[in-house]
């Protein structure tokens, strides 16, 4: 008897650039898994009636990109504890009645920070600059490494502090100081991980932070992809290794990949044939 072929879908507006598609296919061929995953464009006001259509078409799972990560939270009927601390969701699973909501940024971020930059987070001292839904996803990922310290800025410090009051019991119970700086004011200070988790660099904007904040012995990690960006450019020339946020792209597909399929894929050949592109 043939096997039904599993369908997907990450649903985002816009959607044409997204790379989910080319990796979770390149998963199910490394792993023989014959799977149909598509690119779903749901218009802006429609994000509920799109995953409900979704289900009637037997969807086991979806990925949820901008700017619906909020909604899946709100639509999904029980949640994993990173989604639930995040109030963002970036995977669903469809389970007869249930819609389950994960949260895989911060393990994917995690993972490719440890895993693949060889870059331990225990003890170390991590600056998280920007206060929007890639910033909160991940936190939680972050203290769980038992950082020595996580300091948080953004441009609108404010979100920053009410990130900080959010997250503040999840320090504590992990043992991180977490603190805010306003990163424009404040005078230089060491960090051995920078992480820009705000959208500047789609624009190329430059952060307002004193570049003296690199250095030869940290790690300036851009989650944006697909291009060597000022923030990486302005880290480099201080001796500070640098990294986009291609692999923590693979990984979180990774880390759905096994939610759906309960299979770990590999995901260096994929980092480097998208690399290439
Ligand atoms: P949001 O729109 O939720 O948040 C944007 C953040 O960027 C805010 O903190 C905002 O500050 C800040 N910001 C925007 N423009 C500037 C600027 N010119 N100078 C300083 N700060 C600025 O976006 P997300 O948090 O969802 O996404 C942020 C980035 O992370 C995007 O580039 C996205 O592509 C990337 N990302 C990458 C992933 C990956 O797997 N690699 C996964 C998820 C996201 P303010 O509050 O002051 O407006």
């Amino acid at each position: 008897m043939t096997e039904i072929k599993k369908h997907f879908a990450v649903i985002g507006n816009p959607i044409h650039h997204s790379l989910s598609p080319q990796i979770h296919r390149a998963f199910a061929r490394e792993n023989g898994l014959d799977i149909h995953y598509e690119a779903i464009l749901s218009p802006l006001d429609q994000f509920k009636n799109t995953v409900h259509t979704l289900i009637t078409q037997k969807l086991i799972g979806a990925n949820v990109t901008l700017p619906f990560k909020k909604e899946a939270y709100q639509l999904a009927t029980t949640h994993s504890s990173h989604a639930r601390i995040a109030e963002a969701v970036n995977t669903l699973e469809f389970n007869d009645n249930e819609i389950i909501g994960h949260n895989t940024d911060g393990i994917g971020l995690v993972r490719d920070l440890e895993q693949n930059l060889n870059t331990h987070l225990k003890h170390k001292k991590i600056l998280l600059i920007g206060a929007g839904g890639a910033a909160e996803g991940v936190i939680y990922s972050i203290l769980e490494k038992k950082p020595s310290e996580l300091t948080l800025t953004n441009r609108t410090i404010e979100k920053s502090n009410v990130i900080q009051n959010k997250m503040d019991v999840h320090a504590k119970s992990f043992d991180v100081n977490l603190n805010v700086i306003d990163i424009a004011k404040c005078p230089h200070q060491y960090f051995d991980v920078i992480i820009n988790a705000t959208s500047a660099s789609l624009s190329d904007d430059a952060l307002h932070m004193d570049p003296k904040i690199f250095h030869g012995g940290s790690l300036a990690y851009d989650m944006m992809y697909g291009k060597e960006t000022s923030y990486m450019n302005q880290a480099k020339s201080k001796g500070s290794r640098v990294s986009d946020g291609l692999g923590m792209l693979v990984e979180q597909a990774a880390e759905a990949f096994f939610i759906w399929h309960h299979i770990k894929p590999h995901t260096k050949s994929v980092i480097e044939s998208l690399r290439v592109l």
